[in-house]
């Protein structure tokens, strides 16, 4: 009998669903609105629907499932299979594991979509070859995952590798976390919508609100990379200036972990050319010259599908590293 994985993207507003083969290949995908607003019990019925559903376009049995992996927002624990919280999702101490096999009676395995991701791009992206690696994503926020000897680095209790909280300056702006300065604080599509909102306040930045047709709060790190793009110089600048805390970022991370790749995910990378030489330079400036010299930075390669291989990914992480 031929064996299958699920891998399961759970978004704020859609779900995106995979069935693979034994290689990661995925053969049937189904995607539907996650109708996060509508409760627990909705969201977990639209899961399994998209589960049902490559069942059925590929005619496969559940008994043929090794295990379903899911990628989701955090803050969670994996070992539990708890999601404890979400900002877009509106349930908190979800054991979502438990209700998941409940229902399917198909093993399933959960992982935060960061570190997720970092799986999905060692086994299927970018980082295919190389054993020690750490993703970063530049999001809303930032997050990350570290891959050691071909393994995600789960941490004690699951919260290894929060890069974003990691603190570039203690005296710097608030982060959502409730302290100051963590690099999330200033690199962050969020922080860099924030930095575009006070500069167009102050009235530095004509371009972005006539972008943001006047309205000052509809200025985000869009409309900046756009305005950016046009030559604004004040947009050029909080990217810049985004870059050079990225930097900084990036120099911790090679000094604790001493990778062989670097890779960065997120939407906010679509605008890397406003500000990725800058985190270069202040990487090169603040990385030790050993780790330094065997180190490359690359982008991901998974593009919009880095959640979906990142769940596939999860689901078969005992496969791989035994096989791959
Ligand atoms: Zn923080």
């Amino acid at each position: 009998m031929k064996e299958y994985y699920l891998g399961l993207d759970l978004g704020g507003t859609k779900i995106l669903t995979g069935l693979a083969d034994q290689e990661g290949n995925i053969i049937a995908r189904s995607r539907r609105d996650t109708e996060a607003a509508a409760g627990e019990e909705t969201i977990i019925k639209n899961m399994i629907l998209t589960i049902e559903d490559v069942l059925a376009k590929a005619e496969v049995n559940k008994d043929q499932i090794v295990s379903l992996g899911i990628g989701s927002p955090g803050p969670l624990d994996a070992t539990k299979g708890i999601i404890i919280e979400n900002a877009n999702l509106p349930w908190k101490n979800v054991p979502l594991v438990k209700k998941m096999e409940a229902a399917l009676g198909i093993k399933t395995l959960l992982k935060n979509d960061a570190n997720a991701a970092a799986l999905g791009e060692k086994w299927f992206g970018a980082g295919r070859k190389v054993d020690n690696m750490v993703y970063i994503t530049i999001s809303t926020g930032i997050g990350g995952g570290a891959i050691i000897e071909r393994e995600l680095f789960n941490g004690t209790n699951d919260n290894a590798c929060e890069i974003g909280h990691t603190v570039i300056d203690p005296d710097g702006p608030l982060c959502g976390c409730g302290k100051h300065g963590c690099l999330e604080s200033f690199a962050s599509g969020t922080a860099i919508g924030k930095r575009a909102r006070e500069a167009a306040a102050k009235g530095l930045s004509k371009e972005m609100l006539e972008l943001a047709d006047q309205i000052v709060e509809d200025i985000n790190a869009v409309i900046c990379a756009q305005a950016a793009y046009q030559g604004d110089e004040v947009a050029q600048e909080i990217f810049k200036k985004a870059g050079y805390y990225l930097g900084i970022g990036l120099g911790n991370v090679i000094n604790i972990f001493n990778p062989e790749m670097i890779i960065l995910g997120g939407g906010v990378m679509k605008a890397s050319d406003l500000f990725l030489a800058e985190a270069l330079a202040t990487m090169k400036k603040t990385a030790l010259s050993g780790p330094l010299e065997i180190v490359s930075v690359k982008e991901a390669e998974l593009g919009s599908d880095i959640g979906l291989m990142g769940a596939v990914a999860v689901a078969m992480e005992d496969r791989l590293v035994k096989n791959g």
